[in-house]
Parts: C-alpha cells; sequence; structure tokens
C-alpha cells in the first residue's frame, strides 16, 4: 500500500505482464502475441512514450530482429536502413593516434553485417508492430512495486500513484496506481532496473554469481558539416582522454541525414573519486584527430545511461516462482563488441517461448526453468562466453596490457574454443573501488568552449528532461546525513561529478570558506542513468521510479 490513499486499486488480469518497453520487453511481447494471439500481454514504460528513455549507441547485431520479425529488412517502416560500411579502431594519445589495423581485430569486433541506428527509433518500431498484434502498451505508466502471493511468489506489479505532492500527500490531481496481475511477470528495465533489484534481493539470484559490473555512457547526437559525413562509418577508440588504469572508449557512429552518434562509455570501477564521466567525454571530443568531426556542426541531443559489464559470469538465476529478467536487467551485454540489443531481443524471444509453452501446459505462477536452462547452450550464451575474461583483464592489467591480451584471449576462443584463464573473476562491486582523495591526484578538466564543449546544464536542457517539480523525491538517501558527513571528506562527493546531469550538488553556506556544507539533489534533472545507485560508495542511493512519463524525451537515441 502506498503512503497515499487508502482506497482499494483498480486491477486488470493478464497472461503476461511486462515491465519496460525496450528491446527485450517488446520482443518478448511481440513473440508471445506470434505464438498464440489470444494471449493477453501488457507492456508498461515509464517513458512519456516507448522510444523516450531508450539511450544506446547503436551498432545492432541484426540477429535478434532476424529471428523475430524475419521480414524486417524490407519493411518500409523499420527505421534501421544504414549497414555499417567501415570499422575504424584507435588507440589515442594526448595528440596523437594510432589506427589498429583491422586484421589485428578479433573477427567479433567486426560490423560487417551489422545496422547503424537508433535503437529508440527501432523500439517505436517494435511498439507499433506489437500494438498491431494486439499487445496493450501503457506509456507513461511506472511500475513501482512488485505483488507477491502468499507463498512469496510474484503475481504482477503495481504502477504508481500519480498526482502526489513533495510532502506525500495526494494533491487534487491524485490518481490511484493500478494491479497489473499477470500468470507470469517479465522484467525487462535494461542495467540497474529499480524492481529487478529488489528482485536479486528477495529472491537471492545473484548468491554465487560474480558481481554484475557497470559503466556509464554519455551520448550526444550531433549534425556534422556534410563533408565530414560518411554514412556507415563506425569509429571506436580507447585511451587518451583516460589514464591507463580507467577502462573505457568513445564510439561515433555515422547515420543518416549527417548525423553523427557520439558517445563515450566509462567504466564504473573508476578510483579516483576526482573523475567527472561527463567531462572525460567533453574532453575526448577536443582531440585533435576528433575535433573536426564536430567543426560547423550543431550537437542536437544530449543523454547518458548505465549499461551491464559483467557478463557471462556476472548473469544471476534469471527466473523465480512467477516471472524472469530480459535484456541488460539480466546482464546480456557484451562488453567488448559494446553490443546488448542482440541479446536483450534474443532474451525476451526465449523468455516468451518458455512463457506460452507454460501457458500452452495450463501453468501459472512457477519458474520459467527452461528459460534459465536454456540460455548457456544457445545464441546469446555462445555470445557472451567467448569474451568472458575481457572485462576482467581490462580492471586487473589496465588499458594496454589489459586490451592486448584481451584481444589474444578473444581470438583463442575464436580460433580454437581456448582460454588461457579459465574464467576470470569481477572483483569488487563498482560501489568499492574508489580511492580517498588524499591518495590521488586531482583531475581538473578545462572550461567548456560552448562550440564543441559544453557544461551539464546546456547539456540536460538537450535531454528534454522533464518531471512533475511538485512530488516527492524519487532519489532516496537511506541516511541523509552520510554524503556530508562522510562522502564529502573521504571522497569529495564524486556524485558531484559522476552524475552526468548536475543532478547532486554540495553548497556551502559560506562559500569562501568552504563552511557549512548542505547536499542539494535537483531531482528534476535526472535523466535516468542510474549511475548514483550503482556508484555511490556507502550506497546510501537508491534510485526510485519518478512519477509516471517523467524523466528525459529522447528523440532518437
Ligand atoms: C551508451 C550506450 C551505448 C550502447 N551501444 C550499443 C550498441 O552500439 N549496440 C547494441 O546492441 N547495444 C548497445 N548498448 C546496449 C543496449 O542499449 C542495451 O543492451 C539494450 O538497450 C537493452 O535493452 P533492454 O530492453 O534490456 O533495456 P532498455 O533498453 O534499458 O529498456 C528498458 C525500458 O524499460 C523502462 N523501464 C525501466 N524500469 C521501468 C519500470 N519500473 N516501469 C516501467 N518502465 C520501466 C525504461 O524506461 C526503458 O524504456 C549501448 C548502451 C549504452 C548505454
Ligand atoms: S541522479 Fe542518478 S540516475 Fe539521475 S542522472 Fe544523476 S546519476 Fe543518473
Amino acid at each position: 500500500m502506498s503512503e497515499v490513499g487508502n482506497e482499494p486499486r483498480e486491477a486488470m488480469d493478464y497472461d503476461v505482464v511486462i515491465v519496460g518497453g525496450g528491446p527485450s520487453g517488446l520482443a518478448a511481447a511481440i513473440r508471445l502475441k506470434q505464438i498464440n494471439p489470444d494471449f493477453s500481454v501488457v507492456v508498461v514504460e515509464k517513458g512519456s512514450e516507448i522510444g523516450a528513455h531508450i539511450l544506446s549507441g547503436a551498432v545492432i547485431d541484426p540477429i535478434g530482429l532476424d529471428s523475430l520479425l524475419p521480414g524486417w529488412r524490407d519493411d518500409p517502416a523499420c527505421p534501421l536502413k544504414v549497414k555499417v560500411t567501415e570499422d575504424r579502431f584507435y588507440l589515442l594519445g594526448p595528440s596523437g593516434g594510432l589506427r589498429l589495423p583491422n586484421a589485428l581485430m578479433p573477427p567479433l569486433m567486426n560490423n560487417h553485417g551489422n545496422f547503424v541506428g537508433s535503437l529508440g527509433n527501432v523500439c517505436r518500431f517494435l511498439g507499433s508492430k506489437a500494438e498491431e498484434l494486439g499487445v496493450e502498451i501503457y506509456p507513461g505508466f511506472a511500475a513501482t512495486e512488485v505483488i507477491h502471493g502468499d507463498k512469496g511468489e510474484v503475481r504482477g506489479v503495481v504502477t504508481g500513484d500519480m498526482g502526489v505532492g513533495r510532502d506525500g500527500k495526494p494533491k487534487a490531481s491524485f490518481t490511484r496506481g493500478m494491479e497489473l496481475h499477470g500468470k507470469y511477470t517479465l522484467f525487462a528495465e535494461g542495467a540497474r532496473g529499480s524492481l529487478t533489484k529488489t528482485l536479486l534481493a528477495s529472491f537471492g539470484l545473484d548468491k554465487g554469481r560474480e558481481p554484475q559490473k557497470f559503466g556509464i555512457g554519455i551520448k550526444e547526437l550531433w549534425r556534422v558539416d556534410p563533408s565530414r559525413h560518411q554514412p556507415g562509418l563506425v569509429q571506436h577508440s580507447f585511451g587518451w582522454p583516460l589514464s591507463a588504469s580507467t577502462g573505457g572508449g568513445s564510439f561515433l557512429y555515422h547515420i543518416e541525414d549527417s548525423q553523427v552518434l557520439a558517445g563515450f562509455v566509462l567504466h564504473l570501477n573508476y578510483s579516483n573519486p576526482t573523475l567527472s564521466p561527463f567531462d572525460e567525454f567533453q574532453r575526448f571530443k577536443t582531440h585533435p584527430m576528433v575535433r573536426e568531426t564536430f567543426e560547423g556542426g550543431k550537437r542536437l541531443a544530449y543523454g547518458a545511461r548505465a549499461l551491464t559489464e559483467g557478463g557471462w559470469q556476472s548473469v544471476p538465476k534469471l527466473v523465480f516462482p512467477g516471472g524472469a529478467l530480459i535484456g541488460c536487467g539480466a546482464g546480456f551485454m557484451n562488453v567488448p563488441r559494446i553490443k546488448g540489443s542482440h541479446n536483450a531481443v534474443l532474451s525476451g524471444i526465449e523468455a516468451a517461448d518458455a512463457a506460452a509453452a507454460a501457458l500452452a501446459a495450463g501453468r501459472a505462477h512457477d519458474e520459467l526453468s527452461d528459460y534459465d536452462n536454456g540460455w548457456r547452450a544457445g545464441p546469446i550464451g555462445a555470445d557472451l562466453k567467448k569474451v568472458r575474461n575481457v572485462k576482467p583483464l581490462w580492471s586487473k592489467l589496465g588499458t594496454y596490457l589489459g586490451v592486448s591480451l584481451g584481444g589474444v584471449d578473444m581470438w583463442l576462443n575464436e580460433l580454437a574454443g581456448l582460454t588461457l584463464f579459465g574464467t576470470l573473476k569481477h572483483g569488487k562491486p563498482d560501489y568499492a573501488t574508489l580511492q580517498p582523495l588524499g591518495s590521488v591526484k586531482p583531475i581538473v578538466y578545462p572550461k567548456p568552449d560552448g562550440v564543441i564543449t559544453f557544461d551539464r546544464l546546456s547539456s540536460v536542457f538537450l535531454s528534454n528532461t522533464n518531471h512533475e517539480e511538485d512530488q516527492p523525491c524519487h532519489l532516496k538517501l537511506a541516511d541523509p546525513a552520510i554524503p556530508i558527513a562522510k562522502n564529502l571528506p573521504v571522497y569529495g562527493e564524486p556524485a558531484r561529478l559522476y552524475c552526468p546531469a548536475g543532478v547532486y550538488e554540495v553548497v556551502y553556506g559560506d562559500e569562501a570558506a568552504k563552511k557549512d556544507p548542505r547536499f542539494v539533489i535537483n531531482a528534476q534533472n535526472c535523466v535516468h542513468c542510474k549511475t548514483c545507485d550503482i556508484k555511490d560508495p556507502a550506497q546510501n542511493i537508491t534510485w526510485t521510479t519518478p512519477e509516471g512519463g517523467g524523466g528525459p524525451n529522447y528523440p532518437n537515441m
């Protein structure tokens, strides 16, 4: 029961409830209806429309779409039109760089046959396909609670109450949330899903697995000078501006209409609390070999999103009585390939197949064991197993040795199914990797020029983020004293820097003397990337869903 409104919620019954309208959730919905048009299937999506909260690269491996909608290439409504024409990999130094010969790259890194475009638009396309098949889609509705039955089994979800004031009291616009009951509920919330996190804990799904690892991806959409544009060009870099012990790299994808998708992924196991992923990305754009892409261009959109990086050894148990995890909520991202959307679609298909078989057999609210037992031997397992040691090698050995040995390991895996390392562990979770301020060299970032590099606030403006201001803060502090009492003296309160939207600030009563600090949360700026929930060293911040429809409104990210 929520804090406000005691009247019972309206309830609706479905065969399958799906939380999240990303590629995994929509693929599951489509597959269920393809198998049996009589199944009742509902998708709830917290974004104001399907695609509004989707932020990806994206170079898309078509294996998932080929399996789900074999005719998609000939469908004029499908927005994925640009084939990858050229792959380039660079190792950057401060003033120059080295292009790595493509022949050195393991074949699985080759993007030949892949497509480049906006995953948000692909989701809009999948959403319309799902609706044509009779799936009920409710955008603007966040699932806020899991409904458990008497034996603990999952029986559906609750959507959040609307019209609750900052003080927790109902406003004139108050509308009670709904209960969506499902024989099975599929959680497709993407990386660090808020309900998925509670399920991992309540069912112990990650027991005996390596900790999940994460990165933060920051992205801008640019329209560039046509003379600097080459449709289908896919360019990745590693090295500068990051130190050799900080993992991450850039992507520049040239899509249609002189648009370039520019982004930077920073691994969240970084140790220097003065590091700012946002500012590293801004700095990257000033590199002499990169800058010219943006000169004479215009930035159109901005956003950020966490991604999972733990891979094979971090995938939790996927099923529990009454439901399953799919997509990046399950951790199906292939990190060296920076691709997860294909596995998101494939996992949606596999979970839907298991749910459809169970429904056909008259079952409900039990475990979809076939899905959990099957994925390691199927295409998702084949994709993730080969690269399982790459991320641990990067983390343990740093950029140069780690990337080189990771490359050798991928070659060996591809050529002979061998690895030199068995299955490596990831070590500490990302929240535990920061060093105290006193033991690091502070990083100082140049001021933005407003032309190629920008500040956080003008960036957030381009994410079209919008939240109802008079609502309870959706960023919950377990102990409100920790940011100032502990995080500030030990780490300089790293939330000020890792948050890509300027949500967290430390404001001083006496700025000059740095006295009377106060922790301020500008929750209305939040772009739902989930980094604070992952990286806060005290694990004191819990990201919860704000009122449905709030958050970014990404155009084609
Ligand atoms: C910067 C970056 C670059 C990437 N590049 C690539 C790439 O080039 N190629 C590639 O294949 N993959 C790439 N990926 C990964 C890819 O984006 C993911 O693998 C994919 O989006 C996962 O799909 P999903 O359905 O699991 O989750 P998501 O795409 O995250 O979708 C989850 C959806 O669920 C909604 N939701 C979450 N919680 C709730 C809730 N409680 N109630 C209602 N709705 C909810 C969200 O709003 C969202 O719409 C990249 C990711 C990032 C961040
Ligand atoms: S508040 Fe948290 S989830 Fe929101 S943008 Fe900042 S780091 Fe991301």
